[in-house]
């Protein structure tokens, strides 16, 4: 990963915005337990933040995922991290599926608002009885001549209160398992749309999580993203850039922790000397800036793979499982230092703490990571046919679905492969977004 000098004058523009609209706000948020998205996003889309990968003809930047690293590492300074998480889901984890599959029609009327900052969109994949397991949605949309009426529940919605419009798994046919699914855009204010509740959350606050209900929802079938019943096969490819995009957000905020935490045992002495001059804290906390340079590592090869056009399966689920286990052993070592101080709402580490413990869990669960990992290395009981372990080809799609489908216009800067590579029924195991 190159960065240039207009990578750099990137990141101040996003380090002030984070600085002056983000930062002040946080504590007010966290209480609320609820940003202003239409607000926030708005001045976002003047700034031109929220299509930084997406063609220029819907008001994107066109510009490389580079500058997604950049942004996400800029959002993860940030004092809370449910913002950041509202805007990422926005910006690459309910967007980039309509960008790349859905008609220039949908796109007119979804992904250019949303860019614009007028929109405000969710993701609606996990539902009450399936979220590890995604094939086991039955959120189901029925034909009915030129339109669907759908009727489910989605759970665990980030925005969800807040969103115009909600990127929709559902069920399009009977075929079981991951078959004969679709991706549908669903404008909230349709009628028999409804947000059922808004959910109390052990921490990531100031982001709102909702169950949504959908009781014959009626929208046309030219909602429906790529062809009907690839929807499986978009949202997995769709949850790559999902789960990279969260493990670049984390790690510029662990590192602030630590540095954070520096600082705090540089000026918290007990017998008689700074915290800091324990051999066991300094060590301690420079094994963790190791990690997280490791994982910055990590992060850039899986950005370099992606920007690319290969198949990141691999490392954006390592990077994924790295992210979430490191934010947790970081956050609970830091907060240690800071003894009865961080165990206070006042200290930045508690609420740290709090909000690491989601990354081991959202967008995929560590063990649908480790999963896929042992797929692609050819481990995995009754998978042994994918492929050595050092190889980085995708394995191969199961013919029943591989998808034959190009992007509706040729992606400009959009890496995502033209045909989607992610496979099989472990995939289908292959965990909700954040
Ligand atoms: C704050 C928050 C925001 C979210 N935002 C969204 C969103 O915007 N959109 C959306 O669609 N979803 C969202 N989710 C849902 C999230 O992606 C799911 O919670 C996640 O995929 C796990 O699904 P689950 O909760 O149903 O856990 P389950 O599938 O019930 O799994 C429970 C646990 O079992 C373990 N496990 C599961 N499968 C296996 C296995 N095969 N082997 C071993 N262990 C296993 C894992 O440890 C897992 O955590 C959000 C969740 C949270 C908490």
């Amino acid at each position: 990963m190159q960065f240039t000098q207009e990578h750099e004058m990137f990141r101040q523009l996003v380090r002030r915005f984070v600085q002056d609209e983000i930062n002040p706000h946080a504590d007010e948020w966290e209480e609320a337990g609820i940003f202003p998205a239409h607000d926030l996003f708005k001045r976002m889309g003047d700034l031109g933040l929220l299509g930084l990968t997406y063609p220029e003809a819907y008001g994107g930047q066109g510009l490389d995922f580079s500058y997604t690293v950049v942004f996400c590492e800029e959002l993860g300074r940030a004092d809370c991290s449910g913002v950041p998480m509202g805007i990422t889901v926005h910006t690459d984890m309910c967007t980039p599926a309509l960008a790349h599959f859905g008609s220039d029609d949908l796109k007119q009327q979804f992904l250019a608002p949303s860019i614009r900052g007028d929109y405000v969109g969710c993701i609606g994949v996990t539902e009450p009885d399936a979220g590890s397991d995604v094939a086991a949605i039955r959120t189901r949309a029925v034909s009915d001549g030129d339109d669907w009426i759908i009727n489910g529940r989605k759970l665990y919605i980030t925005n969800g209160t807040q969103a115009d419009w909600v990127c929709l798994l559902a069920r399009t046919s009977d075929e079981g398992g991951y078959r004969g699914m679709s991706l549908i855009i669903v404008p909230t204010k349709t009628p028999g749309f409804s947000v059922s509740r808004k959910l109390r959350k052990l921490g990531n606050h100031s982001s709102d999580t909702a169950e949504l209900m959908l009781d014959d929802v009626r929208v046309p079938k030219a909602n429906t993203i790529g062809p009907e019943g690839m929807g499986f096969i978009l949202q997995m490819q769709q949850f790559q850039r999902e789960r990279l995009v969260g493990a670049i957000t984390s790690y510029a905020g662990m590192e602030k922790t630590v540095r954070d935490t520096i600082a705090y045992t540089q000026q918290r002495s007990t017998f008689g000397q700074p915290l800091i001059d324990n051999q066991v804290i300094h060590f301690r906390l420079c094994e963790l800036l190791t990690e997280i340079e490791a994982l910055k590592s990590l992060c850039y090869r899986a950005a370099d793979q992606y920007i690319a056009g290969d198949d990141v399966t691999r490392l954006a689920s390592m990077a994924k499982l790295k992210a979430g286990r490191l934010a947790r052993e970081v956050a609970d070592t830091c907060l240690q230092y800071y003894g009865g101080m961080g165990y206070m709402e006042e200290t930045r580490i508690s609420r740290a703490f709090r909000d690491s413990r989601l990354l081991s869990i959202g967008g995929g669960a560590d063990e649908v990571m480790l999963g896929i990992i042992a797929k692609y290395e050819g481990i995995l009981p009754g998978k042994k046919k994918a492929r050595p372990a050092t190889t980085q080809p995708a394995p191969a799609i199961e013919p029943a679905i591989e998808p034959a489908i190009e992007p509706a216009t040729e992606p400009a800067t959009a890496p995502v492969a033209a045909s989607p590579r992610t496979d099989d029924a472990h995939e289908a195991r292959a965990g909700a977004p954040a």
